[in-house]
């Protein structure tokens, strides 16, 4: 952990930087296993699995009677808990489907947007140190409602070369058509280039490690779209007097806990506060049983003592987590000062497990300072948007003249043409 008092701004350029891999290396590394991917298919992935997951299996499909299989495995408890969370992800995201709007823009001239779900789709859902299937919630339910034709996913085996059932339970509830055994950035390489197993597909979405993140930039190169560079997980909780310690701590190691590449950060105006919270974070976090990677974690964390709440939004703004916790009495008065943040959690009580699991929003966010550009995954994701236009002949002659000159100005007479032959023989008709 990094305690930092009352830092100087010309500080915070440092404080804000993520513990990313040195970049040069890793797009080499991605290359070389696209490459690879590219040229072995099926096989390089049967490799990979043996390299990076210390497994070995002949099949990268997961077959029927595997999916088949998954339920009896988990528990009815765990089962109505994915339930509920799945009513609640389907409630918020049904309520982002928007009705066609035709605008008439002049007179006899009308265009309106449709939209159209991206056939094919691949959701990539991390399994390295945790089995997310709460990430299939997150995918596959918005893919569904959109109404994507083929939804594939890809996770990493276990060393047993099993998928946690939990994973493969919740992609047959959501519609998900075909599950492989394969993760990293050979998974992500598979899903761009198809390979004699998998087919390839339109978008890849979903989270992962840096290597993951990494092939999902890569794949742009070959016209595959991705949601977003959704890599590491990040939160940044801004605490003022009234904040309860122990829920922040738990609430900075409930992020720190992902990975070892994860950050978090924790900002604070009352000493009290700051200095019970770093106390609690360091008891809670012998009770953990992931404490290996929530250790290293947390020694790319900063705890920070600021003067103000306002400095410690503009901080935060800078910053850009994918997570933002306003542990802070009058949140909603600073609630337009927030800029730049994947998803927010308001008050003591609005934990950002909620926004994990099971509250409605989507938990796959931008991360590495990307929420500056980018939003988080949701219903639009999995849509384009395509625009229509209808012009009667009464609107082309309402509009035809400012085409005309607009076309005639640019230098660009067939557009001209494409409009005065079309009044002509009109006023010819007449
Ligand atoms: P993962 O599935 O992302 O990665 C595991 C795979 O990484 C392995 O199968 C292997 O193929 C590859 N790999 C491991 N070491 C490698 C190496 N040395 N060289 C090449 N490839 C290698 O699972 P993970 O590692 O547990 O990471 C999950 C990540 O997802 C975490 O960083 C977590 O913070 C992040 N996450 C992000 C969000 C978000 O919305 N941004 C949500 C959930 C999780």
């Amino acid at each position: 952990m990094k305690i930092n008092t009352y830092p100087q701004r010309e500080s915070w350029s440092e404080l804000i930087k993520r513990p990313v891999l040195r970049r040069e290396k890793l797009t080499k590394l991605i290359a070389e296993i696209f490459k690879e991917v590219e040229q072995n298919g099926d096989q390089a992935l049967l490799d990979f699995n043996k390299k990076f997951d210390g497994t070995e299996l002949k099949n990268i499909k997961v077959s029927e009677e595997e999916i088949e299989n998954a339920e009896s495995l988990i528990s009815n408890e765990l089962k109505e808990a994915i339930q509920k969370a799945k009513e609640n992800i389907t409630k918020f995201h049904t309520s982002q489907i928007t009705e066609i709007e035709k605008i008439e823009t002049t007179k006899g001239v009308v265009c309106w947007r449709e939209n159209r779900a991206i056939e094919k789709i691949g959701i990539y859902i991390p399994g390295g140190t945790a089995p997310l299937f709460s990430t299939v919630l997150m995918l596959a339910i918005p893919a569904q409602l959109a109404g994507c034709k083929e939804i594939i996913l890809c996770t990493p085996p276990d060393k047993t070369g099993n998928i946690n059932p939990a994973i493969l339970y919740t992609a047959k509830l959501c519609g998900v058509t075909k599950i492989f055994k394969t993760g990293g950035a050979q998974a992500v390489a598979a899903m761009t280039l198809g390979t004699e197993s998998i087919p390839n597909v339109y978008k890849i979405f979903g989270p992962g490690n840096q290597y993951v993140v990494a092939a999902k930039e890569f794949a742009q190169n070959y016209n595959v779209a991705i949601d977003m560079p959704a890599g590491p997980s990040e939160v940044l909780v801004i605490a003022d007097q009234q904040a309860i310690p122990e829920f922040c701590a738990a609430d900075l190691l409930s992020q720190a806990e992902h990975g070892s590449d994860s950050q978090v950060i924790f900002l604070s105006t009352d000493e009290e506060v700051f200095n019970q919270t770093i106390k609690e974070t360091k008891k809670q976090l012998q009770e953990l049983p992931r404490s290996e990677f929530t250790k290293e974690a947390l020694k790319n964390s900063h705890f920070i003592l600021l003067n103000t709440i306002d400095e410690a939004l503009e901080f935060s703004n800078l910053y850009a987590p994918e997570h933002l916790i306003l542990a802070l009495e009058d949140f909603e008065k600073h609630i337009p000062e927030i800029q730049n943040a994947g998803s927010v959690f308001l008050g003591n009580y609005s934990c950002e497990s909620a926004g994990d699991y099971a509250s409605g929003t989507n938990h796959t966010l931008p991360t590495n300072g990307f929420a500056k550009n980018y939003s988080g995954v949701s219903l639009d994701s999995f849509v384009k948007k395509i625009t229509f236009q209808n012009l009667s002949q009464k609107g082309l002659q309402n509009l035809g003249k400012t085409i005309e000159i607009m076309a005639e100005a640019e230098g660009l007479f067939a557009h001209k043409n494409a409009v005065s032959i079309r009044l002509k023989q009109e006023n010819e008709r007449v």
